[in-house]
């Protein structure tokens, strides 16, 4: 048992309880009880190995509900050509790129993004895997560099059309192969989704064959839905129905699916998320940079939809996200009282945690005895007064760059702004030879 203490703890629970000078016990990756210090008695002192936090913050481990590890060895690449919207952003870069990674570029690229998340205070990642001449076991492969960096995953891989059937069925093959080995290791650090890439790259054979996989499996999905107009045109033009609703009939919807993105949806699509369960993750800058648009995150949270951060690998960096997707809902809404302190609690800490209770087995997202031993420790020395109730305008604000310590299932995997778990210089250092190799395989 490890007994942190002189903390002070924002919990981010319902109540909103805060200890300013407070321990955390953990014991077998779980939070075994948190309390204010004065009340620790010598013999649980005694008991415990002790680690003085000299008057860190202490709060939960970030999720991010939508990541592609892959797409960090796109960092700095050029383009030669210039892009002018989000289909030749799909066929002209991101279609050509994935189809040249290798199973060892895969390997290093989730490195890249492991070491960025964690240092940055993500713990638990749900990645969406593409890499069509890289897919028979390469969420193995993903599965391997989340253990040895010390996270927590949920693993997918991106089932399409856009190869062809062979490329297809190996997709549904990995999806098939690793929820199965996830279900049967009942292991909280890694779990399992059914990827598919977006319904205008999913044929209607396609999709009736993994929502029978899925339903056969009992598994939730994780497929992109509405993220730019043309998924939602393409969708009426062949199927005469928005693609949220395509999605319902086919099943695909439910309280462990992660529908990524939900930009260009109305009423009637968020009565659908908020019916089923379905989490919607929200990933602004992605957005943003791609121009498609700003999802309605805060009418959804209204309507009871489980919206939830996201960073579509665009970050890794969720505090620096978090701060940026509360102040773009105010400018969509054109009203700067939108997204409450509640609201924001919800959507950063309580539904992505709860979607990890479905998932891995153990609540994330709060700090509460019982839930994940998930711990990021921020050195910040407030120049403004911090409380309960203002807290998460500091959150949003400052704590970026400010992470020292991570803890994952009760191990520390980040001290003193490092990784313990892996020789991160070697690491970087071959993920700079392997990105190369691939923007050079792309010329
Ligand atoms: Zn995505």
């Amino acid at each position: 048992m490890k007994i942190y203490k002189n903390l002070r703890i924002f919990t981010m629970d319902k109540e909103g309880k805060v200890y300013d000078n407070g321990y955390i016990k953990v014991s077998k990756g779980k939070i075994l009880a948190i309390g204010n210090c004065d009340d620790l008695t010598c013999q649980e002192l005694e008991a415990g190995e002790c680690v003085d936090c000299k008057n860190k913050i202490a709060v939960p481990g970030m999720i991010t509900t939508h990541a592609h590890f892959y797409g960090t060895f796109a960092r700095g690449m050029q383009l030669s050509q210039s892009i002018c919207n989000w289909q030749q952003m799909l066929t002209h870069m991101w279609w050509k790129f994935d189809k040249k990674l290798t199973f060892d570029q895969c390997y290093y690229s989730a490195m890249l993004g492991l070491i960025d998340g964690l240092k940055s205070g993500t713990t638990t990642f749900f990645d969406h895997q593409a890499s069509p001449n890289a897919t028979d076991g390469v969420l193995d492969i993903l599965e391997k560099a989340v253990r040895q960096a010390g996270a927590r995953a949920c693993l997918s891989y991106e089932v399409s059309d856009r190869d062809g059937t062979e490329h297809r069925d190996s997709g549904i093959r990995e999806n098939e192969r690793f929820i199965k080995k996830t279900q049967n290791a009942e292991d909280p650090q890694i779990s399992a989704l059914f990827g598919m890439h977006a319904g205008y790259s999913l044929s209607r054979e396609t999709l009736e064959q993994c929502a029978q996989t899925g339903k056969e499996l009992d598994c939730g999905f994780h497929v992109h839905i509405a993220e730019s107009e043309a998924d939602v045109a393409e969708s009426y033009r062949l199927y005469d129905m928005h693609v949220m609703e395509r999605m319902y009939k086919a099943g695909i919807l439910g309280e462990q699916t992660i529908a990524a993105h939900c930009v260009h949806l109305g009423s009637e699509q968020w009565e659908l998320l908020q019916k089923t369960g379905t989490t919607a993750a929200y990933n602004v800058q992605s957005n943003t940079n791609n121009a498609v648009g700003i999802c309605p995150a805060v009418s959804m949270l209204d309507h009871g939809v489980n919206v939830a951060l996201g960073g579509d690998g665009y970050t890794y960096d969720l505090y620096q996200e978090l701060g940026f997707g509360v102040i773009m809902q105010r400018i969509r809404e054109k009203d700067p009282r939108v997204f409450s302190g509640e609201q924001i609690r919800r959507f950063a800490f309580e539904n992505p945690g709860n979607l990890g209770k479905r998932l891995f087995g153990v609540q994330l997202g709060m700090l509460e005895p019982g839930a994940a031993a998930d711990i990021v420790l921020v050195d910040y020395q407030e120049p403004t007064p911090i409380t309960g109730s203002n807290f998460l305008s500091h959150m949003t604000s400052a704590f970026s760059g400010k992470v020292t310590d991570v803890i994952v299932n009760g191990k520390t995997v980040v001290r003193d702004r490092h990784c313990t778990q892996i020789d991160e210089e070697k690491i970087l250092a071959e993920c700079k030879v392997q990105a190369d190799q691939l923007w050079k395989s792309l010329d």
